[in-house]
């Protein structure tokens, strides 16, 4: 239940007695004073049905029923031996079921599975890591992105996170940045978020900045200490939970970006990367004037 206009009444107390006997939960808010707006939107959070969450698709939007998407996986030394890592699973399995085709290639073999198409893709979506060289071989008028910023539009709310990369125009020496995975993995050789983002990100700044780490549940309840906040793309998450945390980075004032988006922006593709997502796209060009 929500009370509106708490700035001028309070609810009486038998009538919260009574919500709180039947465990409904009440928020109180104030649309005058826009108090406890957060207060509410974290309750419909935790309310909203699970197909609110769940009922989304991948990438499959984007490629027409008999369409092919081109996905390109790097077979690096960080890449786990023998099997594809979830994002990419989860992507070839919703081309399957988009009734598209999922083409499948190492960075190198790119411009070879490309001149092997009839007609271009429909979309060639890489490994964020891969950005660079992937740019620069899929011809300008084929939509291009990345897994990670697919699943920043899957698991949370890919506009916000738009908003939250300008975070890194913000930035400035001494900053602390928090990067922050889902999961707990080891990270090895050139770790993307313990390695290769901070370096970009220090490159992009041109000043030291202070790189803190938080793997699975440790995500801070403060944020107000951090000048951005840089989550991976929580593949082995829920939505809800990367809603909620999207909500804590928004209710302190701290941007939130992931690690797709990050790359992209100090890589200077991002427009590149966001094109298949127009109001996304279109929110960049916005909130940059
Ligand atoms: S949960 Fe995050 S860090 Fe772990 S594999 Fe998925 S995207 Fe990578």
């Amino acid at each position: 239940v929500v009370f509106n206009k708490a700035d001028l009444r309070a609810p009486a107390a038998n009538e919260i007695e009574r919500l709180d006997r039947g465990g409904i939960p009440r928020v109180m808010v104030s649309a005058a004073a826009g108090t406890g707006i957060l207060d509410l939107r974290e309750a419909l959070l935790r309310l909203a049905p699970a197909d609110f969450f769940d009922n989304r698709r991948l990438v499959s939007d984007l490629v027409p029923p008999g369409e092919v998407a081109v996905l390109v996986v790097p077979i690096d030394k960080e890449a786990p031996k023998g099997r594809l890592i979830l994002p990419q699973v989860m992507a070839i399995r919703d081309l399957l079921d988009g009734e598209s085709m999922a083409l499948v290639t190492q960075e190198r073999e790119l411009r070879n599975a490309l001149t092997r198409l009839a007609r271009p893709p429909a979309l060639v979506v890489t490994d964020s890591q891969a950005f660079l060289k992937v740019a620069a071989d899929v011809p300008r008028d084929v939509p291009m992105t990345s897994f990670s910023i697919l699943m920043a539009r899957f698991q949370g709310d890919l506009t916000e996170q738009v908003r939250g990369t300008l975070g890194i125009e913000r930035l400035k020496g001494g900053d602390r940045v928090l990067i922050a995975e889902t999961c707990t993995h080891h990270p090895i050789g050139e770790d993307i978020g313990r390695v290769k983002i901070p370096r970009w990100l220090t490159q992009y700044v041109g000043a030291r900045l202070e790189f803190e780490h938080t793997q699975g549940r440790d995500f801070p309840g403060d944020l107000s200490p951090y000048a951005l906040v840089v989550h991976c793309g929580n593949c082995t998450g829920n939505r809800r939970e990367m809603m909620s945390r999207l909500h804590r980075a928004r209710a302190a004032g701290v941007p939130l970006t992931n690690y797709g988006l990050t790359i992209a922006y100090s890589l200077g593709i991002f427009e590149r990367a966001l094109a298949p997502f127009p109001a996304a796209l279109e929110t960049f060009r916005g909130a940059r004037v």
